[in-house]
């Protein structure tokens, strides 16, 4: 059952405003609106509870990832309803990302354990050495206390109140303070209970987690303002995500913000493949590109391919399959809302051709395909910005030399795709060392979106794709955002943390 409140240390909290979740279908609910005195509150809690917390054993944090993974696992059906109907994604998404979220509070438990992210480094004490002795040095990672935690909208469990962020911060052993998206406070109110009562049931200190409710824009910039925050953790838009960069960099203090925000992820499709498997490139291109009505950060929006009777193969392909996509309903109406205006920027750039046109109501999209040439394309940047739904954009290339330029002139981006047979090396080798200064994971014969939780993950890349390309916010790595190197310098074992003796 919903608590309709905020959750600050242990406290369900209301106020006197109320805000209401926009549901795709059924009642809407009423949640109280967040306020910086909330935001105050929570960090402070946050702030007393790293003093217990942050020295933790790593059994101990990890037994407390598994046991809200068993909490949020024992929400079952009343989580999928909550999110379906606040979000409209399908159950069957909805089921399969509460198995990813459970999932990677389970890795970050067995990451934790094994020790290794520690990166625990030692320089023996050399008392002889000539003209100088060296002291005992020893490094490792340490948490760098509360952080802030703004929940994605487009995954409303595995990147939001207790997604990949807050696994991530609290393995590491950092406090968290969440802001709740307001595209789904029902399903953030709905896992901070099963955090609340994994907290309960471990014995932590309760400031490790607080949740703020949206419905006020001066939360968010409390939350990245206060001086007890050291980092933050968003996935959002660009222009939301660099406005709360802004006010981390301009604090006296300032503080990394992990920003995840948008991406175009161009495939480009060479020449033999083009030939060999163009129109199955094609459908499949279709399928990836509406999946989740195309909310997805790892969209491939844009297709790179040769003119010719083959581009043309492809184009009719993924029109054909495009045209088969019924209007699915979006995250928000804000959400749909930008959508429709990205497609009218993009219908209103001269030497851009519709080639697949739609219609459709206030809160679903349906697809949207545009052709334009390499010339257009490098005369307008604008078409290099993401239009966050099922828009595609082919680029024609009169060869793969202007497959490169295009290449050359792209923005930072989260992926980036090469389709390729095998007669196709030569160029997937020349564009190798482009593609991989623009983005963070690079892929061969496949389509980008569905990012596997793993060791070797990264989701991230140059600016736009995220305003810190050393770092990744899916898969372990992502620990390394909440850490910093600490050397310990002649420090008697009797007084080192026990994870360095
Ligand atoms: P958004 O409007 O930027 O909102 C994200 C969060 O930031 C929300 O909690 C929002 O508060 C808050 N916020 C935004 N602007 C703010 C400001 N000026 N001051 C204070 N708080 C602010 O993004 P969205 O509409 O939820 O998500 C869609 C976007 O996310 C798309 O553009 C997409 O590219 C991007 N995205 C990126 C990734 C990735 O991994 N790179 C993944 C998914 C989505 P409210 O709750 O009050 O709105």
């Amino acid at each position: 059952m919903l608590k309709g409140t905020h959750l600050i240390a242990g406290e369900w909290i209301g106020g006197p405003n109320t805000f209401t979740n926009e549901p795709a279908s059924g009642e809407a609910d009423e949640f109280a609106v967040g306020t910086v005195e909330l935001v105050d509150q929570a960090c402070i809690a946050a702030e007393e509870a790293f003093w217990s917390y942050g020295y933790s054993t790593r059994a101990e944090r990890a037994a407390f990832l598994r046991e809200i993974a068993k909490e949020i696992d024992a929400l079952g059906d009343e989580i999928t309803a909550m999110g379906s109907k606040e979000t409209g994604l399908p159950e069957a998404r909805l089921v399969g990302e509460r198995g990813r979220t459970t999932g990677q509070l389970n890795l970050f438990a067995d990451h934790i354990e094994k020790g290794d992210y520690l990166d625990r480094r030692f320089d023996e004490a050399l008392p002889d050495r000539a003209p100088l002795p060296r002291p005992d040095l020893r490094m490792m990672q340490r948490p760098i206390g509360p952080v802030a935690v703004f929940g994605a909208s487009n995954f409303p469990l595995a990147f939001s109140t207790a997604g990949g962020d807050t696994a991530a911060a609290l393995a590491a052993g950092c406090p968290v303070v969440v802001k709740g998206h307001s595209a789904h406070p029902g399903v953030s109110d709905l896992v901070a209970q099963a955090i609340d009562k994994a907290i309960k049931t471990c014995g932590i200190h309760p400031g490790v987690f607080s949740q703020i409710q949206g419905g006020n824009r001066a939360v968010g910039q409390a939350v990245v303002q206060h001086p007890l925050i050291n980092a933050v953790g968003f996935t959002g838009s660009l222009g939301g995500g660099r406005a709360l960069f802004d006010l981390c960099a301009a604090r006296p203090n300032p503080i990394p913000f992990f920003g995840e925000l948008g991406s175009v992820n161009p495939m480009f499709i060479l020449d033999g493949a083009l030939a060999s498997r163009g129109a199955d490139i094609g459908k499949g291109w279709a399928a990836s590109l509406t999946m989740g009505a195309g909310q997805f950060c790892t969209n491939p929006g844009i297709a790179i391919v040769k003119e010719g009777k083959e581009a043309e193969a492809f184009v009719a392909a993924a029109t054909e399959a495009l045209g088969e996509v019924p209007a699915q309903t979006m995250l928000t109406e804000g959400i749909a809302s930008a959508y429709y205006s990205g497609r009218d920027r993009i219908q209103g750039t001269a030497g851009v051709q519709e080639v697949l046109t739609s219609t459709c109501d206030l809160r679903s999209a349906t697809p949207y395909l545009f052709a334009t040439t390499a010339e257009e394309w490098l005369k307008n940047e604008e078409l290099g910005e993401e239009v966050f739904g099922p828009l595609g954009m082919v680029v024609t290339v009169k060869d793969q030399e202007q497959a490169r330029e295009i290449a050359r002139s792209l923005q930072g981006q989260l992926t980036c795709t090469i389709h390729m047979d095998d007669a196709d090396a030569d160029d997937a080798r020349a564009l190798m060392p482009i593609i991989e200064r623009k983005a963070g994971r690079l892929l061969a014969n496949g389509f980008p979106t569905g990012v596997e939780v793993s060791d070797t993950m990264v989701h991230g890349g140059p600016y736009p794709a995220s305003t810190n390309f050393g770092a990744t916010s899916v898969g372990t790595l992502s620990i390394r955002r909440f850490l910093r190197p600490v050397c310990y310098q002649a420090i008697p074992t009797s007084v080192l943390p026990d994870d360095l003796v």
